[in-house]
Parts: structure tokens; C-alpha cells; sequence
């Protein structure tokens, strides 16, 4: 019942911010962020309505998809290792964690091997922290243009994490920033890209991040509770 009444939260969250920016609260998607959650609440989340999640080990990923299977969409949102492609590239539909063209170019190929296009998104390090994967602001442009290039990936937008703050207001800049490049991006047209979606926002700041323009928001606390990670 409270998972129930925490989407129900979130969704209103999403819905007031979206108002207040005078979007439309249908074009922006939440992925229940399911890391150290059990099968079973998980299973409880998408009969509530969940329809997409996020995992960030490629473990856990694969081992609750084995369970909960491509009933619902699956978003790869943490660091991926090059040698981890080959588990997961039948199993999720979109991977928020493109930052190099080194791991472009073996997504390309193991998608090519199962005559699959993949869904990416590139994960920008916004705010320039040593502790953030995600390509600099400042490498973006080149490699969007070398990642054009691969044809069985399709880059459909952008994705960053904002630093950790008290004051969620503090994150707003960030937000602001991978929106204007988003924007700088699409003009330049390449090839194979598309500025569709703009990953951004967790349980602490998707509100703030909504109101700058975020339409895949990744909430995991908000909704399962404080995680438990001595499992
Ligand atoms: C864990 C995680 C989230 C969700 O975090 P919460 O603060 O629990 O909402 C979102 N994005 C990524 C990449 C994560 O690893």
C-alpha cells in the first residue's frame, strides 16, 4: 500500500511540475529505479502501474529480468563496462550510460550480432565532478559525431546526475545546462541522433528537474524506501 501511495506521490509531483512549466505531464516518464529491491515489490510496482525500470548493475539486471522478463521496458542507468555488453544487449531497452565511443563501438557490435538497434542515451558529467562518469561538456560534440556513425545504436538524447546537495534548488543549474545542450546538440543535426529525451532527476531533485525540461525522471528512494544495502 505505501509503494501504491508513493508512485501516486511521485506521479502528482511530476504532474504539479509539469504545470508550473506549462508542459504536459504525459510526455514525461518515470523509471522506478529498482536497485537492492526485491522481485516481489517489484512485481507489486508494475501491478501499481510501473511500466519502466531503471537497474544500475548489469547483474541485478540480469538476474530480475530473468524473472520479470520484457513485460516491461528495461533501462540500464549505471556505469557499463565494455566486457558486460554481451549479457545485457538482449535484455534492455535503453542504456542511459554511453560515455565513450569505445563502448559505443561494442554495443554497435553486439546489437549488430542480434540484428538489434539499441536506444542510448549519453550521460554528460554536467558538473565536472572526478567521482561522475559521463563524458565532459567539452568532448560532447565529437562524440556525438563519431557515435553517428554506428548504425545499430540510435542516440535519442542526454543523461546526467546532478551532485549530491542539502538544498535541491543548488541543482537547478545543472539541469539547466544539460537542457541548453540538448537544445546546442540538436541544431547541429547529425546523423543517426535524435534529442528526444532528456534523463534527469532523482528522488531528491526530479521536481526541479522536471521544471528544466527532464521527460525520463529516475526515482528510486521516493518509491521503495531507503535502500538496504547489506544484502
Ligand atoms: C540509484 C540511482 C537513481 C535513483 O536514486 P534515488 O535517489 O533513490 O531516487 C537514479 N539514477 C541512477 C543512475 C542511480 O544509480
Amino acid at each position: 500500500m505505501t509503494i501504491k501511495n508513493n508512485i501516486e506521490d511521485v506521479l502528482e509531483n511530476i504532474k504539479k511540475c509539469a504545470n508550473n512549466s506549462s508542459r504536459n505531464p504525459e510526455d514525461i516518464g518515470l523509471i522506478a529505479v529498482t536497485k537492492t529491491i526485491d522481485v516481489d515489490i517489484i512485481k507489486e510496482a508494475i501491478g501499481y502501474g510501473i511500466t519502466d525500470i531503471g537497474e544500475n548493475k548489469v547483474q541485478e539486471l540480469i538476474r530480475k529480468y530473468e524473472e520479470i522478463g520484457p513485460a516491461v521496458k528495461w533501462h540500464l542507468i549505471g556505469h557499463l563496462q565494455r566486457n558486460k555488453v554481451k549479457y545485457i544487449i538482449d535484455k534492455v531497452d535503453f542504456i542511459h550510460s554511453l560515455d565513450s565511443y569505445r563502448l559505443g563501438k561494442e554495443i554497435n557490435k553486439r546489437a549488430k550480432q542480434i540484428e538489434r538497434t539499441i536506444e542510448c542515451l549519453v550521460q554528460v558529467n554536467v558538473s565536472g565532478e572526478d567521482t561522475k562518469f559521463g563524458v565532459s561538456v567539452g568532448e560532447l560534440k565529437e562524440l556525438l559525431n563519431e557515435l553517428s556513425t554506428l548504425n545499430n545504436i540510435k542516440v535519442v538524447g542526454l543523461m546526467t546526475m546532478a551532485p549530491h546537495v542539502e538544498d535541491k534548488e543548488e541543482t537547478r543549474k545543472y539541469f539547466k545546462a544539460l537542457k541548453d545542450l540538448s537544445d546546442e546538440m540538436a541544431k547541429l543535426n547529425f546523423e543517426n541522433v535524435e534529442m528526444k529525451y532528456l534523463s534527469m532527476g532523482m528522488s531528491n531533485d526530479f521536481e526541479v528537474a522536471v521544471e528544466e525540461g527532464a521527460n525520463l525522471v529516475r526515482v528510486g528512494s521516493k518509491i521503495f524506501g531507503k535502500r538496504d544495502y547489506s544484502k
